[in-house]
């Protein structure tokens, strides 16, 4: 009996195996870069890693390994110390937790800013606190999976409206019309796809159906908007969209932490309610000084998302002649369509063969028979990688058939 749930995990384990989906971790023994040193097999170390071009990461900026962050990280650590020990509430605020959290909500142009561990947590807290059973959440249907759970987590009911679908979203507000209080959640940017939600649109049913807007801007803040404020600045729609969530894990040094973004009482209520903030110890002093110094970098890093945005048209430009089917759009995230999961996974080992780190994604993380290789273009980048990277594929996807 005591063995028989082990067993069971055992089973579903090679159900996976089955389906070829599962996900197994190579090594890196670098830092996160354009170009990292990587073990060409998976499991046990191989030790040193071969060098290798890196198009997987979500360092859009190149922040990752940046050394005025590092140097910066290295201070706090000698006047802030290690970590804090405690969750915030009780002795785990520092001055430069308060101080990222004042900085960032200056960048974003929203009154205050909530800081915690990650925007999985930031996403799991937002809801609950806010929304009773007579409220109503409008979801897109591709939401991150943090705001799904957030949303599981709260007594709401919930709508969901065909991933940027704006008559469908419409088609849910009027469902939703009886509730007391209704809120629209949406990624600024759908991760799979790169795809940008239509804000414009989303505010203009909101401010008709009188419901508030809740982005999700993980794949945004940093890089998309003439300051890197993200989708809402990129759009023209700032002002308009009440709550902001987001990541210091991508774009703003990569390292960790996450925040809520909006007006004043929201966040403040969230200081008083949310659990993950409640309940988890405080993000790592050093990691708030970087991220403090990642947002100033980002603001005037106009010359990187100059880089970033040619990388990414130089990628789509070069993958669309040899043949590949990419989904169309401006982003640098950069799905490279495949179908088939097992076919993805084995395009993807071998271009790693050829020097090109990517990744296959197959589901759950993507509809069955949706498997892709998502690529992401960097600042840091060199147009020399982005070209051989180009090159491997074609090469790749000639031996497998998928372009001609
Ligand atoms: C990465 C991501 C998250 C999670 O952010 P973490 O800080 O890594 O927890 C949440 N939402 C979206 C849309 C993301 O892309």
């Amino acid at each position: 009996m005591s063995n028989s749930l082990v067993d069971a995990a055992a089973r579903m384990l090679e159900d996976i195996d089955r389906a070829g989906t599962r996900k197994r971790e190579r090594t890196i023994y670098s830092p996160q870069s354009s170009v990292i040193r990587a073990d060409t097999t998976f499991g046990e170390e191989a030790g040193e890693g071969t060098e290798v071009i890196n198009l997987c990461a979500n360092n859009y900026l190149g922040l990752a390994d940046d050394p005025r962050l590092i140097e910066i990280a290295r201070q706090a650590l000698d006047t802030h110390g290690l970590g804090m020990a405690s969750v915030r509430f009780i002795c785990g605020t520092q001055d430069l937790h308060r101080a990222l959290e004042r900085r960032m909500a200056a960048y974003l142009g929203t009154e205050d800013c909530i800081v915690f561990a990650s925007c999985f947590d930031a996403n799991g807290g937002l809801f609950e606190p806010l929304l009773g059973a007579e409220d109503a959440v409008i979801s897109d249907s591709l939401n991150h999976a943090s705001i799904i759970d957030g949303i599981r987590l709260c007594r709401a009911q919930r709508f969901r409206y065909a991933n940027n679908d704006m008559d469908d979203l419409e088609r849910q507000l009027l469902a939703a019309k009886g509730c007391r209080y209704r809120l629209i959640a949406t990624d600024g940017v759908f991760s799979m796809d790169g795809i940008i939600a239509n804000l414009p649109r989303i505010c203009e049913l909101a401010e008709k159906h009188d419901a508030m807007v809740m982005v999700d801007d993980c794949h945004a803040t940093g890089f998309m908007g003439g300051r890197g404020a993200g989708t809402p600045e990129l759009l023209g729609v700032e002002g308009r969209v009440q709550i902001l969530t987001g990541t210091f894990g991508k774009a703003l040094g990569g390292a960790s932490g996450g925040y809520v973004a909006g007006p004043a009482p929201i966040i403040e209520l969230l200081r008083q309610r949310a659990r993950p903030y409640l309940f988890s110890n405080a993000v790592a002093p050093a990691i708030c000084a970087a991220a403090l110094a990642a947002i100033d970098i980002a603001e005037n890093a106009h010359e990187e998302r100059r880089r970033l945005q040619d990388n990414a048209r130089r990628f789509r430009a070069g993958m669309a002649a040899a043949g590949f089917t990419l989904v169309a759009g401006e982003h640098p995230i950069i799905p490279v369509m495949i179908g088939d999961a097992a076919l993805a996974a084995r395009v993807a080992d071998d271009l790693l063969r050829q020097g090109v780190y990517v990744i296959a994604f197959s589901y759950p993380v993507v509809p069955e028979g949706k498997a892709r290789i998502r690529t992401q273009m960097s600042a840091a980048h060199t147009r020399e990688q982005i070209d051989t990277a180009i090159a491997a594929f074609t090469a790749v996807g000639r031996d497998h058939g998928l372009i001609a």
